[in-house]
C-alpha cells in the first residue's frame, strides 16, 4: 500500500517518538544538506526532516530543493531545535517529483498578495493561503453544522435561471446560439426561442426568490452556493462570482431575522477560533506586520484575534437607517467634509458612511433597519410609515456591508403593486406569487457573502485573497 503515511498536525499531535513512520509533502526549506522543513498542508507547521550526513547520494541531495515532493521514512525523535517538539531522523527517502529549482516561482522568502495572485494555482503551498484556505473550509463547515442543528433544510437552487426580478446586479448571460448569428425575429431583436431553454437565461444573482418557495414547506431552509454578479466593480469587496448563505424562514419577522444572522456570525466565528486557532494566530501576527507599513490612523484598534473575541463576547448594534443618517449628519467627519458623497435621507449609504458608523462611531458590527423602499428590493415588507422597508444590513468593521436582509412582503396585493411601480413582470412571476396566494407567512430570510465572512475572520484586506482562482473583471485564469 502506497498511503501507509501519518499526516503531520496528527503526528505533531500525537506521542509517536520512537516509532517508526512514513510522512508526504512537499519541501520548503532544505538547509546544510541536512534539515528539510517539509509541509503537507495539514497544518502550518512544517516537520522536520533530518537526513544524516553520508546517508544520501549527491545526485539525491541535489534533488531536494523547495517545491520538490517526497516520502519518508524514519523514526519520530524528540527535537533539540527549538519551537517544535518531534523531528523525524530519517531512514529511507524518496523523491517522487522534482521541482526545478530555477524555475519553480515560490521561494522560501516573503512574497506580496500581488505577486502571489498571478500565481494562484501555486500559492496554497505558502503559510499565508494556507491558513486562509484552511479557515475557509473551517467557516463552511461550521455554517453546515450551525443550520443542521436548528433543523434548517439544505436546498440547492439553480445555477441557471430564466427570472431576471432579482434586480441584485447585472447578469451573465447563459446561452448556446452562435453570437456571431444568431436567429432573429421579425423586428431584428434575437429569438430566444431557439435557445437552448427556449427562452433568456442568466447565471443566477441570488437564490432568494426559489429559497422562499422552500421556505413556505420546511418553514426553515438555506442555501449556499455560488453567485453571479457582472458589476464592474473592481473593488477589493467585489467578485464576479462568489458563494451566498441564504438562510429563509417562515414564521419570522424582522427582529428573529436580525437575532438569527446575529448568532449565526458569532456561531461561525467561534467555531474557527475553536478549531483553527494556530491558523488564526500565524494570520494575525500576519495582518499586524502588514500593518506596522501603515500610518498610525490607518491601522486596526485591534489585533485579529481581539477583534473576533469582541465581536463574539458583545451584541451588535441596532439602529434603523434614519437615526445611522442623523448620526452621519452630526458627525465631526460631516462637518469637515470629510465624506466624498452625499448625505441626506434616502441615499443608499456608500461604503464610507457604512464604515465610519462601524468603525468610528460605534466601533462594533451595526445593524440597520428599516431603509427608504426606493432603494431596496421589491420583495421587502412594506412598513405602516409608506416610506421605508423592513429590511436590514449587517455592516462589519473593515467590511461594510456582510449582511443583506429584510422581511418579505407576505401580501398579494402589495406586493404585485410594488412589482407594478418597480415593472417587474408580474405575470412572469407567477410562481413566486403563488407562495402568496396558498398559505402566505410573514417570513424573512437574508443573504451572506461568504468571502466577506472570510475576509473578516482571516483579517485579509483583498476579496482576491480568500478565494481559490478570484473572477473578477478582466480576470478568469485558471
Ligand atoms: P454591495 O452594496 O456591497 O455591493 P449588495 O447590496 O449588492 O452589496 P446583496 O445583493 O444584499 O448585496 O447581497 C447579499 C450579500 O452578498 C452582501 O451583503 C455581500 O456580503 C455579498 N455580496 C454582494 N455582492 C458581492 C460581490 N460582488 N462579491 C462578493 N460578495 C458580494
Ligand atoms: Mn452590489
Amino acid at each position: 500500500m502506497f498511503n501507509k503515511r501519518v499526516k503531520v498536525k496528527d503526528l505533531l499531535a500525537s506521542e509517536a517518538t520512537g516509532q517508526e513512520v512514513t510522512v508526504m509533502g512537499w519541501v520548503r526549506t532544505f538547509r546544510n544538506n541536512q534539515f528539510i522543513a517539509l509541509n503537507d498542508g495539514s497544518t502550518n507547521n512544517n516537520l522536520q526532516i533530518v537526513v544524516e550526513l553520508g546517508m544520501l547520494d549527491e545526485n539525491t541531495l541535489k534533488r531536494i530543493t523547495t517545491g520538490a515532493s517526497l516520502k519518508v521514512t524514519g523514526e519520530a525523535v524528540p527535537s533539540l531545535g527549538k519551537g517544535q517538539k518531534m523531528e523525524i531522523k530519517a531512514r529511507s527517502l524518496e523523491i517522487l517529483g522534482d521541482s526545478d529549482a530555477e524555475k519553480f516561482p515560490l521561494q522560501p522568502k516573503k512574497h506580496s498578495l500581488e505577486f502571489l495572485r498571478e500565481i494562484a494555482h501555486l500559492r496554497f503551498r505558502t503559510n499565508t493561503f494556507g491558513a486562509v484556505f484552511r479557515v475557509r473550509h473551517a467557516l463552511a463547515f461550521a455554517i453546515h453544522q450551525f443550520f443542521n442543528e436548528k433543523g434548517f433544510v439544505y436546498i440547492h437552487t439553480p445555477i441557471v435561471t430564466a427570472s431576471d426580478a432579482e434586480g441584485a446586479g447585472e447578469m451573465f448571460r447563459v446561452t448556446t446560439l452562435p453570437f456571431d448569428n444568431p436567429p432573429r425575429n421579425e423586428d431584428g431583436s434575437i429569438n430566444f426561442k431557439e435557445d437552448f431553454f427556449g427562452r433568456s437565461t442568466n447565471l443566477t444573482v441570488s437564490g432568494q426568490l426559489e429559497g422562499e418557495l422552500a421556505a413556505m414547506a420546511f418553514s426553515e431552509i438555506y442555501t449556499f452556493g455560488p453567485t453571479f454578479r457582472a458589476e464592474n466593480s473592481n473593488t477589493a469587496r467585489h467578485l464576479a462570482e462568489f458563494w451566498m448563505i441564504e438562510p429563509e424562514m417562515a414564521f419570522y419577522d424582522l427582529e428573529d431575522n436580525m437575532n438569527l444572522a446575529e448568532e449565526f456570525i458569532k456561531y461561525i466565528i467561534r467555531y474557527a477560533m475553536e478549531h483553527n486557532r494556530e491558523d488564526l494566530d500565524f494570520l494575525a501576527q500576519r495582518l499586524a506586520e502588514e500593518e506596522k507599513a501603515l500610518p498610525q490612523d490607518k491601522r486596526s484598534e485591534m489585533g485579529l484575534i481581539e477583534k473576533l473575541e469582541f465581536v463574539m463576547n458583545n451584541n451588535f448594534e441596532r439602529i434603523t437607517y434614519t437615526e445611522a443618517i442623523d448620526i452621519l449628519l452630526n458627525s465631526p467627519a460631516y462637518k469637515k467634509k470629510k465624506f466624498q458623497y452625499e448625505v441626506k435621507w434616502g441615499i443608499d449609504m456608500q461604503s464610507e458612511h457604512e464604515r465610519y458608523l462601524v468603525e468610528k462611531h460605534f466601533k462594533k458590527p451595526v445593524i440597520v433597519t428599516n431603509y427608504p423602499k426606493e432603494i431596496k428590493a421589491f420583495y421587502m415588507r412594506q412598513n405602516d410609515d409608506g416610506k421605508t422597508v423592513a429590511a436590514m444590513d449587517i455592516l462589519a468593521p473593515g467590511i461594510g456591508e456582510i449582511v443583506g436582509g429584510s422581511q418579505r412582503e407576505e401580501r398579494l396585493e402589495r406586493l404585485t403593486e410594488r412589482m407594478k411601480e418597480m415593472h417587474i413582470p408580474v405575470e412572469e412571476m407567477w410562481w413566486y406569487l403563488d407562495t402568496r396566494r396558498f398559505g402566505s407567512v410573514p417570513h424573512a430570510g437574508f443573504g451572506l457573502g461568504f468571502e466577506r465572512m472570510v475576509l473578516f475572520v482571516t483579517g485579509m484586506t483583498n476579496i482576491r485573497d480568500v478565494i481559490a482562482f478570484p473572477r473578477t473583471p478582466k480576470n478568469a485564469e485558471f
